[in-house]
């Protein structure tokens, strides 16, 4: 059994639709994240019953759910959508987890609701699949993130290009706000709603900045804080999110949606997955700056409650956004240094980064393998080593890399490769894995699915047995776009 406590549903009737799911019609347990349900304080026996499957399916709710979907807005690669909202998600309710944080948890894929649009509102098996590999992955790499709690298949068909089976998701997040869900009253000029929900916020996740002076301007500091953070731990293993609409940025600095997303391969700024993203609006070094662009949305939104002057108010947002890059490049860098090796105190201020990353895209480094390998040379293998591990015969001008990173880091000793190995993961869940993974679940084969989350769990250990993930794909192998998260 389950006991939610729900209190985005005591929120004003406007905030969101009360929705049951849609049940389906053989629903079946693919996979349940049990360390997971056990932080939540839930039953895993009760989960995997007949009982729990039916709830994790949609089919029949404990009585303390109240399902409903939450109305949003969002700027979709720039342009915007005043009325978004769940079209495929409706969240059961709130739960107190081992900590005695309040978690969401949410089906993904289960039925139509009053936002769904033309949408059929549910979701393939192996959109399924890819979150929850890729968002327990994030975890994994110790990234703030929505969770993984359960996979099931439904045992029906979904239509998109083709037929395709049907799954259902269990998402765990901190909350589901996003930037548009502001916008959503923003856009209906409700200034009540804003206030509202910026209080909601504040109660729920930052509630030091009900006792700041400003307490919008504060709320405003800490989500930009956050996604600074954020949006630093991405890049510092390669991750390309793919639609950073501002639907889906939370407020809470988790990452959410992984629809096109992907870890790249081998080395870009302006490499991008999704295949609707043809101008690199969410590139891989674009992020930040669109992290800034839907920050300065945010504000709009939040400016009433900022200053009574609109000029006042803009000056202050200003400032939260000049210190939000600040923040953003502070982290970005002090990542970096880590990954390198060098010391905390001699933190690099960006200019042996920028070589560095200017090398790796140069002579197409894959960008794991070359940081991974680098940790082993920092532990006493050669440079021969090093280029076997990302695969190349050759890198003319590594030797002189080579040697400025020596002097840099300081030369060999334990702290900085225990610094480099505990920032230079080993396992990503690499794109052309993904999709084998995907791609046997569509015909019932749970096993790679399975293996593959195991190995993710811990990305950092160096385990021989798992050394298959670790390789980077063969030309074949190579996926150049990841499809959005239907
Ligand atoms: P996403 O691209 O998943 O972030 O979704 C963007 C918007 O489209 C959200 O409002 C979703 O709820 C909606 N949406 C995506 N897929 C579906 C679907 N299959 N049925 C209904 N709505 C959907
Ligand atoms: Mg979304």
């Amino acid at each position: 059994m389950i006991l939610f406590d729900n209190s985005y549903a005591r929120l004003p009737e406007r905030f969101f639709a009360n929705q049951q799911p849609t049940p389906v019609s053989a629903p079946s347990l693919v996979r349940l994240n049990e360390p997971l349900a056990r932080d939540l304080g839930l039953d895993r026996a009760w989960l995997r019953s007949p009982e729990g499957v039916a709830m994790l399916a949609g089919n029949t709710l404990p009585d303390s759910a109240e399902p409903l979907a939450q109305a949003y807005a969002g700027h979709q690669f720039g342009g915007f959508v005043p009325q978004l909202g769940d079209g495929r998600a409706i969240l059961l309710g709130e739960l107190k987890d081992r900590e005695g944080k309040r978690r969401d948890l949410q089906l993904k894929g289960s039925g139509r609701t009053p936002f769904s649009r033309g949408g059929d509102g549910r979701a393939t098996l192996g959109s399924v699949v890819r979150e929850y590999l890729v968002s327990e992955a994030m975890f994994g790499l110790k990234i703030p993130t929505t969770r993984a709690l359960a996979a099931i298949s439904t045992g029906e068909r979904v239509p998109r290009q083709e037929f395709h089976p049907g799954g259902v998701f269990t998402r765990v997040a901190s909350s589901h706000i996003r930037v548009g869900t502001f916008q959503y009253f923003f856009a209906q000029s409700d200034l009540d709603g804003i206030k509202t929900l910026a209080d909601f916020v504040i109660e729920r996740h930052y509630p030091d900045a009900a006792n700041a002076a400003n307490p919008c301007l504060a709320l405003l500091e800490s989500v930009a804080s956050s996604q600074a953070a954020l949006i630093a731990k991405w890049l510092q293993v390669g991750f390309i999110h793919g639609v950073m609409n501002t639907d889906n940025m939370t407020v809470s600095g988790e990452t959410i949606d992984f629809g096109p997303c992907a870890f790249m391969d081998i080395f870009h700024p302006e490499k991008v997955f999704s295949s609707i993203d043809s101008h690199g609006r969410y590139a891989w070094g674009n992020q930040p700056n669109i992290g800034y662009w839907n920050l300065e949305r945010l504000g709009e939104t939040l400016a009433p409650f900022i200053a009574e002057d609109i000029a006042t108010a803009k000056e202050q947002i200003d400032t939260v956004l000049e210190n939000y890059l600040a923040d953003f490049k502070k982290a970005h860098f002090e990542g970096f240094s880590a990954k390198l090796g060098i010391p905390q105190d001699k933190a690099d201020d960006g200019q042996f980064t920028t070589l560095t990353l200017q090398l790796l895209a140069r002579r197409e480094i894959d960008f794991t393998l070359f940081f991974r390998h680098l940790t082993r040379v920092a532990e006493g293998e050669t440079k021969s080593d090093l280029l076997a591990g990302v695969g190349k015969t050759s890198v003319e001008d590594l030797d002189d890399w080579l040697i400025t990173w020596e002097k840099i880091t300081g030369g060999a000793s334990k702290e900085r490769s225990e610094r480099m190995r505990a920032h230079n993961p080993i396992i990503i869940p690499r794109n052309h894995r993904v999709e084998e993974a995907i791609a046997a679940a569509e015909k019932g084969e749970f096993e790679p699915f399975k293996r593959f989350t195991e190995a993710l769990t811990d990305p950092f250990s160096e385990d021989s047995a798992l050394d298959p993930y670790e390789v980077a794909p063969s030309p074949e192998e190579v996926v150049c776009a990841t499809f959005c998260g239907t």
